[in-house]
Order: structure tokens, then C-alpha cells, then sequence
């Protein structure tokens, strides 16, 4: 009987842990999808490294209320290294 006893509690252990990751997964992807920018895929080349597609990523937010953005490859995870505060000039820049 203890034995059984054992196996149900470490079963409901890892149904704890299981369901906290799959929790943490999911506000993951949800905040991910809020901080890329949709924008028409034609304006940004291809990851000059891999080909890789390329996105917009909204990062924190000025005192003014502006965004800065940045562009990173979905493929590899370049990046020019800069911060742009706006898109045309990030997307300019990225597409030299
Ligand atoms: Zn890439």
C-alpha cells in the first residue's frame, strides 16, 4: 500500500511541475507575440546570416512614451546590435 501511496504522490508532484511549466510556456508565447510587431514580411530582407526570417521586436518603453525596437533574425537570433526608435529607420538600416 505504501508503495501505491508513493507512485500517486510523486505522480501528482510531476503533474504539478508539468502543469507550471505549461503555464510558463504559455504567458511566454503570449508576451512574445505581443512584442513582435506585425508588419509586411516584403519590407525586411532575409537574415543576412542564415536567410532566416526577419522580425520586429518591441522593447521597453521611453519616458516620452516611445518604443524602441530592434530586428533579430527568428531562425539564428541576429541581430544588427542596435536600438531604433523608429521602424522605417530600423527596417532601413537592417535591409543595407
Ligand atoms: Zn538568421
Amino acid at each position: 500500500m505504501e508503495i501505491i501511496e508513493g507512485i500517486i504522490r510523486a505522480a501528482m508532484g510531476w503533474m504539478v511541475v508539468f502543469m507550471f511549466i505549461s503555464a510558463v510556456i504559455v504567458v511566454a508565447l503570449a508576451i512574445r507575440k505581443h512584442l513582435i510587431v506585425t508588419r509586411n514580411k516584403q519590407d525586411i530582407n532575409p537574415c543576412p546570416r542564415c536567410g532566416g526570417e526577419a522580425v520586429i521586436i518591441k522593447m521597453g518603453e521611453t519616458l516620452s512614451g516611445e518604443y524602441w525596437f530592434i530586428l533579430r533574425c527568428e531562425e539564428c537570433g541576429y541581430s544588427d546590435g542596435w536600438f531604433y526608435n523608429d521602424i522605417e529607420t530600423a527596417i532601413k538600416e537592417w535591409n543595407k
